[in-house]
C-alpha cells in the first residue's frame, strides 16, 4: 500500500479533521488503482495520492545520531489517552484506592473520553457480564458458555456484509478480553491481611495493550478489602483492580498465565510480543528497530483494513447510480474520536519494559550466572561472589 510510507516518515501527530466524504460517482470504483508513474499527470480526485517518485529523500532520519539505517524508535500515540481506569494512578505503586479520593481526583482531572466504536461494544460486553447474565456460580457467559477471556470478534468481510453503509469506525472491531479471576478462583485474598476480597465495580474504561498487529483491550474489576483501612482516610475503602500484580501473583498459577499481558504505567504489552522482543534483543536487534518493526506490523494491517474496505465499496456497482457515499479511513494517527486511537510503544518505552523483567527476575539470574562454570576468566567475574 502506498499510504503506509508517508506514516513511517511522519514524526509528529497532526491530523484532527473529520473525515471527508468520498462518492463512488466521483471516483469510479470500479477503476483500477493508480500505479504510481511520475511521467503520468495526476488524476484530480483520489481517494489514495500517488507516490511522488521525484520529492527529495526525506532529510529527517538522515541528521539522526545513529544514522539514516538504525531507525527511529520514535513509537506513535499517547500512551494515556486511554486504557486508562477513573483514577489514572500507577498500577504497581498506589493500587490501594480511597474511593472518595479517587472520585475527588476523576472530577479534578478531565479525562479524554472513549471514541463511540470503542465504548459501545465495550458497554455491551460488560453489561452481557454484569450480574443479571451470572449463572449459579458467579460466572459471566463468556466463561460459562464459551469457555473463554476473549469475546468473539467477528471477521471483517461479515461486518462490511452485514451494514449498508459500513463507515471505517466499524472495521476497527476492537478485541476485548475479560478479566474476572474472582469468577473462577472464589477466593482472592487482600494482598495486605489476607481477608477475602469482593467484586466491588468494573473498571469503567478497558486497558490497552500492544499486540503484534492489532491493540488488546482488557475489561478488568475493581476487588474491595471491607477489613483494610485507607491510611489516610482511616474508611475502608481500599480495592485493588483485578489485573494488579499483587492479585496475579496471589492465583493459582494456571489461572494467572491466562492473563494475556504485561503492564506499564497506563497501558501494556502482550506477553507473546514481550517474549518476541527478547528473542529479537538477544539476537542483534536493538529496541528502536524494533519499535519500528511493530510500528509497520500495525500500519499494514491498518492499510490491509482499508484496502478490503475500498475492494467492498469497488464492487458495489449500483451505488455509482444511487449516489450512495461512504466515509474515508482516516490516517493511522489520527487522534480524533473518529481515529484508530493507536498507541504504538517507542523504543524507550519497551527498553523500560524489558529493564521491568530484568530487574524482576534479577535473584534468578544472578543465581543462574553462579552456578554456571567460569570456563572464561578474561573479564572481571566478581559478580559471581
Ligand atoms: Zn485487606
Amino acid at each position: 500500500m502506498p499510504g503506509s510510507h508517508s506514516f513511517l516518515k511522519r514524526k509528529s501527530v497532526t491530523s484532527s479533521t473529520l473525515p471527508t466524504l468520498f462518492s463512488p460517482s466521483a471516483q469510479p470504483p470500479s477503476a483500477p488503482p493508480v500505479l504510481p508513474n511520475s511521467s503520468a499527470p495526476s488524476p484530480a480526485h483520489t481517494i489514495i495520492p500517488n507516490i511522488d517518485q521525484e520529492r527529495a529523500i526525506d532529510q529527517e532520519d538522515d541528521n539522526d545520531e545513529d544514522g539514516p539505517m538504525e531507525g527511529s524508535g520514535d513509537g506513535l500515540g499517547d500512551e494515556d489517552d486511554a486504557g486508562d481506569d477513573e483514577d489514572g494512578e500507577d498500577d504497581k505503586e498506589d493500587v490501594e484506592e480511597d474511593e472518595d479520593q479517587s472520585k475527588t481526583r476523576q472530577k479534578a482531572r478531565k479525562a479524554r473520553p472513549l471514541p463511540s466504536w470503542l465504548l459501545e461494544p465495550f458497554r455491551i460486553h460488560v453489561e452481557q457480564s454484569g450480574a443479571a447474565h451470572r449463572d449459579a456460580n458467579g460466572l459471566p457467559p463468556l466463561y460459562s458458555r464459551h469457555s473463554t477471556f476473549y469475546f468473539p470478534q467477528p471477521a471483517v468481510f461479515f461486518l462490511l456484509a452485514n451494514h449498508t453503509t459500513p463507515s471505517p469506525q466499524t472495521l476497527y472491531n476492537p478485541r476485548f478480553f475479560l478479566w474476572d479471576p474472582l469468577a473462577l478462583c472464589k477466593l482472592i485474598p487482600c494482598p495486605k491481611c489476607r481477608c477475602p476480597l469482593n467484586r466491588h465495580n468494573v473498571i469503567p474504561t478497558p486497558r490497552r495493550v500492544v499486540d503484534f498487529d492489532s491493540p488488546i483491550w482488557i475489561i478488568g474489576y475493581r476487588y474491595r478489602c471491607h477489613h483494610c483501612l485507607h491510611p489516610k482516610s482511616g474508611k475502608n475503602t481500599v480495592t485493588f483492580r483485578s489485573w494488579d500484580p499483587r492479585i496475579l501473583n496471589n492465583l493459582p498459577p494456571a489461572l494467572a498465565t491466562e492473563f494475556p499481558a504485561m503492564l506499564s504505567h497506563r497501558s501494556g504489552m502482550a506477553k507473546g510480543v514481550f517474549s518476541f522482543m527478547r528473542l529479537c534483543f538477544q539476537n542483534g536487534m536493538g529496541a528502536k528497530q524494533f519499535s519500528d518493526a511493530l510500528r509497520v506490523q500495525h500500519l499494514l494491517s491498518y492499510d490491509n483494513l482499508h484496502l478490503q474496505y475500498l475492494d467492498f465499496i469497488a464492487a458495489r456497482h449500483l451505488d455509482r447510480w444511487t449516489g450512495q457515499q461512504y466515509a474515508a479511513f482516516l490516517p493511522f494517527d489520527d487522534i480524533s474520536l473518529l481515529g484508530p486511537r493507536a498507541f504504538l510503544p517507542s523504543a524507550q518505552w519497551l527498553r523500560d519494559r524489558y529493564d521491568d523483567f530484568i530487574e524482576e527476575h534479577r535473584l534468578e539470574l544472578n543465581q543462574q550466572m553462579a552456578l554456571l562454570t567460569a570456563e572464561v576468566c578474561a573479564i572481571d567475574h566478581s559478580h559471581k561472589v
